[in-house]
């Protein structure tokens, strides 16, 4: 059988858990019976579905939402996994062939709506093929005096120890006495219950520029002597160098990647959980098997992957609820690495659109004008009201402008050129530069050369760094990251929209960052 997170990449194409989905997954797949809370968006479904992939026999899964029953089992054929459904939308033809694949032992999962488990049969039906585990979505929908009671749903309790199987029910409804009358009327005993907000406030998060990336590191490394902490590297190859370059600093740094020898890589993960200030460079290869409790520091030399990978791998640091702080650097080669990563790959197109969304996401955090916990609590599905004091914009916000008409400049240089080139050469061309590439093109012949004097080339960078993010101008992995307008570019060329940008002036990061200067 596949581990948990063996089947998170494989079957679900994600790379992390999200915040909560960790925990729950595996006291599922551990057979426990489980209450989980999980705001709307928070990815309530991973955590029946992936259990159910590590188990023999058919999980059932109860939930109220016909339509999205329909597409999670469409969802998860496409990803390869035997699941049918029994709704009242069945066709008889889909019944019989849920039946079928039933009594062949085929299903994995099987999807039923709850007026199902009312009619006469379908008790002897599931004990006949020996469901293992009942998963009840929407659980809130057991209590008689909430908005969403439905009756049928009273049915679950009695099955599940007619079954005598394990069950696990998922809501995203907190308050106290709807969790009681949960527990109380679906399961036996007493489940363990997951209620946990996804912020971890003790951590410090912060984002930068890449702006000399290397010195970045060591002056952050260097501010923070003797701590223990994991510095993540996009590349094996890097690793070394920096751990290297640490060491010549006079810090005591290991490299650590999947291509080491096990027993390396074994000696680094006991020398790190023994030693105090050991700083361990790594790729994300580093992590699933460590748990110190005081990881001071998380740096990320290069862009993670998403949100989830993100946070997943900051949340290594501070689990002693200490305080611990976080950088994570970001420049536009991450940015197209990682476009060119997804259009590379073999997934189907609407994984890559996911993939693309996903990575857009993270971009917007990390450009975020406002408190960095606003976005990311956001995007697990909690919303939150005001700064947080923790992050890097609370303690000094960042200036924006209206930057409609830069935007319009910028897209105008993409058009003009046939949306051939990348930023480099187009911010030349806005900003009047004679370069060779320029006059071999006759591209100071253009409207557009010379129109963006007002801003520096840093200021441009950082411009189109937020184009790209915000996915209106999209690098063409096929043709060495040139941008392409996206369609969500469009309204804004007309002028129908507004947009604000960080006015991310590179040269203030610089001074900041390198006072040797
Ligand atoms: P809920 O049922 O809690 O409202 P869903 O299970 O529908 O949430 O998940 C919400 C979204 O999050 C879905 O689009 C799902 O594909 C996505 N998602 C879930 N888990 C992950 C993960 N570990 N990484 C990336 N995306 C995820
Ligand atoms: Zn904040």
């Amino acid at each position: 059988m596949n581990s948990p997170s063996d089947l998170l990449s494989s079957v679900f194409g994600f790379d992390a858990f999200r915040p909560g989905q960790g925990e729950v997954v595996e006291a599922v797949v551990a057979g426990r019976n489980v209450l989980a809370i999980m705001p709307t968006g928070g990815g309530k479904s991973l955590c029946y579905q992936l259990p159910a992939l590590c188990r023999e026999g058919v999980t059932v899964v109860v939930s109220p939402l016909i339509a999205l029953m329909r597409d999670q089992v469409r969802a998860l054929r496409a990803a390869g996994v035997q699941a049918g459904a029994l709704t009242s939308g069945n066709t008889e033809e889909e019944t019989e062939e849920v039946f079928e694949a039933l009594d062949r032992g085929a299903l994995k999962l099987l999807y039923m709506a709850p007026e199902r488990l009312s009619r006469a049969g379908t008790g002897n039906l599931l004990s006949r093929v020996g469901v293992k585990l009942l998963a009840v979505d929407e659980a809130h929908c057991v209590s008689q005096w909430g908005h969403d009671f439905r009756p049928d749903y009273l049915e679950i309790g009695p099955l599940a120890q007619r079954l005598n199987c394990q069950v696990a029910a998922f809501t995203a409804t907190a308050d106290p006495e709807t969790q009681e009358e949960i527990v109380a009327r679906l399961f036996p005993r007493r489940p363990e219950v997951f209620l946990r907000g996804f912020d971890r406030p003790n951590l410090h998060l912060a984002f930068a520029a890449k702006d000399g990336p290397r010195a970045q590191v060591m002056d952050f490394v260097a501010r923070r002597k003797g701590l223990s902490g994991i510095v993540y590297c996009s590349s094996r190859a890097k690793t070394e160098t920096l751990a290297q370059a640490l060491n010549a600093a006079g810090h005591t740094a290991l490299a650590y990647h999947a291509g080491l020898e096990a027993e390396e890589r074994r000696l680094a993960e006991t020398r790190f959980q023994r030693e105090d200030g050991l700083i361990v460079c790594a790729t994300v290869a580093f992590g699933m098997g460590v748990d110190k409790p005081d990881i001071r520091y998380v740096v990320h030399a290069d862009l993670p992957k998403s949100i989830e990978a993100y946070y997943q791998e900051v949340g290594r640091a501070g689990r002693d609820g200490a305080p611990a702080e976080t950088l994570t650097l970001f420049g536009p080669e991450d940015i197209r690495l990682r476009r060119a990563q997804i259009d590379e790959g073999l997934a189907p197109v609407e994984r890559k659109q996911a993939d693309h969304a996903r990575l857009n996401a993270l971009l917007g955090l990390a450009e975020s004008p406002v408190c960095r916990r606003v976005p990311l609590l956001r995007y697990f599905g909690e919303e939150r009201a005001g700064g947080c004091g923790g992050c890097d914009i609370c303690a000094e916000p960042p200036e924006t402008f209206d930057a409609k008409d830069a935007a319009r400049k910028a897209f105008s240089a993409v058009l003009r050129t046939g949306e051939n080139f990348g930023a480099g050469h187009l911010i030349d061309i806005l900003r009047g530069q004679r370069t060779e590439k320029v006059l071999a093109r006759g591209h100071d012949q253009l409207p557009t050369f010379g129109c963006g004097q007002e801003f520096a080339k840093g200021e441009w960078q950082a411009i189109f760094r937020q184009l790209m993010g915000l996915d209106l101008l999209r690098p063409d992995a096929a043709r060495h990251g040139a941008l392409r307008l996206t369609e969500a570019a469009r309204p804004l060329l007309r002028g129908e929209v507004e947009l604000t940008l960080r006015r991310d002036s590179v040269a203030k990061a610089k001074a900041r960052n390198r006072p040797e200067a």
